[in-house]
């Protein structure tokens, strides 16, 4: 069943409503558009489609994730109306309870927002990205050796924000 952020099944629309990490940046740095879609069509819905290679993806977070919703959703690419998260199954299959499953939603946000705060203490500078490419910038600043204790310290809880993170994605959304 697809993606409610993106269709009308109540439970999976409360469940995504409550959630976004498929759209804002948090699960994916980028959608790969399939060879049925049509990338001039996305664009002049607002999506910044750019060629790949010999592909076409479009960048997260997605411009059209408005509201907590997609705000394309009748027009939206073939991988978003696919995805359905590990989670959302779960929901779907009657394994897991909405209320569990927004439960579940909420303390990865609570581990999102520790994991936020660290990035922003280790100098990141572009919110805007997705998480990923975030860390990955903050990660690649040059060392510098004669820092203090304070940036290893820094850098530290960041890694293990990040891992705490990963960890609980993999095993929850991810199949
Ligand atoms: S990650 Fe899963 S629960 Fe969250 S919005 Fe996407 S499909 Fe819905
Ligand atoms: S097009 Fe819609 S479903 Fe796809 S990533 Fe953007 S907001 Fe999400």
């Amino acid at each position: 069943m697809a993606n409610p952020l993106h269709h009308s099944v109540p439970a999976g629309q409360s469940l995504c409503a409550s959630c976004g990490f498929c759209c804002n940046g948090v699960l994916f740095t980028a959608v790969t558009l399939q060879s049925t879609d049509k990338p001039e069509q996305l664009i002049e819905l607002g999506l910044d489609v750019k060629r790949r290679g010999r592909g076409f993806r479009f960048a997260q977070p997605c411009v059209a994730f408005k509201s907590g919703r997609c705000s394309i959703y009748q027009q939206r690419p073939g991988h978003c109306a696919k995805f359905d998260c590990r989670l959302l199954q779960k929901l779907n299959l009657g394994d897991i309870s909405l209320i569990d499953a927004i439960e579940t939603v909420k303390k990865a946000k609570e581990e999102l927002a520790k994991l936020e705060t660290s990035l922003k203490e280790a100098g990141d500078a572009n919110p805007e990205l997705a998480l990923n490419t975030r860390f990955r910038r903050v990660m690649s600043q040059p060392l510098d050796l004669s820092a203090g204790p304070a940036f290893w310290k820094t850098r530290s809880r960041l890694t293990k924000a990040v891992q705490r993170f990963t960890a609980m994605v993999e095993k929850r959304f991810l199949d």
